[in-house]
């Protein structure tokens, strides 16, 4: 939004009242902002207190008794080392949430090279079958921000394999003027309850879990602002045991 001084002489009382009532929907909106960036702040200092004091206990631990006591060293310089590469993850992540907000060069992209790119990078990384169907011709330009298209591609399939171990598959096709990609897995599935909250920042259904699989619970979140920016729409059908398919559309203009 561009701010503006509005001029308030010589108006009349209707044109006054109007701009009263614009007036308090502009601080409605301050608002909630400044509300939504307080629970960002002290969710981001809650999520980076635990790896902070698993480093700590470690590093006290190994000055107690480290000195005689090689496997103990090891294992915490391990720990500290995953702990700090966490706190790392999380920075990196919170960094794109606020670097989001401000528009991203846009240039014309070629949305299904971009896709099969991810695609191949996942495959040859992952010794997994990811299956990759193409209905959609490979001239389709989206405008767009090419990194931040990527990173959306990334965590969807990175989520995809996280949450299932059997098959991934990943699909593009027009529909209407719009481009869909879907991202399908037959994994554990998300509720419905859960599907309104897996977008919100740091939500994850199971925390102990998702800890273990390297999950900030920002993944969603920053797919879904991407998106968002991107005047596209995210979505996820699921039933629980039956996996989760994510959907992207982007308008084609
Ligand atoms: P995380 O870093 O925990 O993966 P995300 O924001 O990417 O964070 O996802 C939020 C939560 O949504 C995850 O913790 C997980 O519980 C759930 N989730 C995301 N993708 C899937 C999926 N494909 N299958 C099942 N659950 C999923």
């Amino acid at each position: 939004a561009t701010w503006k001084k509005i001029d308030v002489q010589n108006r009349s009382k209707d044109e006054l009242y109007e701009m009263g009532k614009t007036f308090n929907a502009m601080i409605d909106h301050l608002k909630d902002n400044f509300e939504k960036q307080e629970t960002f702040v002290s969710d981001a200092s809650h999520e980076l207190k635990t790896p902070i004091s698993i480093v700590k206990s470690y590093a006290q631990l190994v000055k107690r008794r480290g000195t005689d006591n090689q496997q103990l060293v090891q294992e915490s310089m391990e720990a500290i080392d995953s702990e700090a590469d966490r706190m790392g993850k999380l920075v990196e992540q919170m960094l794109a949430l606020a670097k989001n907000k401000h528009l991203a060069a846009k240039e014309q992209v070629h949305i299904v090279a971009l896709l099969e790119e991810t695609v191949t990078t996942f495959q040859t990384a992952y010794k997994r079958e990811i299956t990759f169907k193409k209905d959609v011709s490979d001239e389709v330009v989206l405008t767009g921000n090419r990194d931040q298209l990527e990173q959306v591609f990334y965590i969807l399939i990175d989520n995809a394999l996280k949450y299932s171990e059997d098959k991934v598959e990943i699909g593009i096709e027009m529909e209407h003027r719009q481009v869909l990609i879907q991202v399908r897995d037959y994994g554990s599935g998300i509720s419905e309850a859960e599907q309104a909250r897996i977008f919100d920042r740091f939500y994850r259904v199971d925390k102990a879990r998702s800890r273990d699989t390297g999950g900030t619970g920002l993944g969603l979140s920053i797919a879904a602002a991407i998106v968002k920016e991107h005047q596209g729409e995210i979505t996820v059908q699921s039933k629980v045991g039956e996996g989760a398919t994510f959907v992207v559309t982007f308008p084609i203009v």
